[in-house]
């Protein structure tokens, strides 16, 4: 029987998520005043309104506020009377 050995970790994975592939699928940029470039921007849950939940976008990079959106709910079937 062998046993399990660890192995030394190779390439340092800190600070580098496993998900910033998926992320930057969806990522937006914007153009941040304070960094002087497009930036990717990062969603915030800012309010849960009647008509949608309002996100805010932040720089990545410095924290900003760039803008926000609103997202509305899945879309529902016409309501006709
Ligand atoms: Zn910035």
């Amino acid at each position: 029987m062998k046993k399990f050995v660890r192995a030394p970790m190779q390439r340092s994975a800190r600070g580098v998520p496993p998900r910033k592939q998926f992320e930057g699928l969806r990522a937006t940029e914007l153009y941040c005043p304070i960094c002087k470039a497009s930036m990717p921007v990062r969603e915030r849950l800012l309010l849960v309104l009647p008509e949608g939940d309002k996100y805010e976008y932040l720089c990545v990079r410095c924290g900003t506020s760039l803008g926000d959106k609103i997202v509305k709910e899945a879309p529902k079937p016409a309501l006709i009377i």
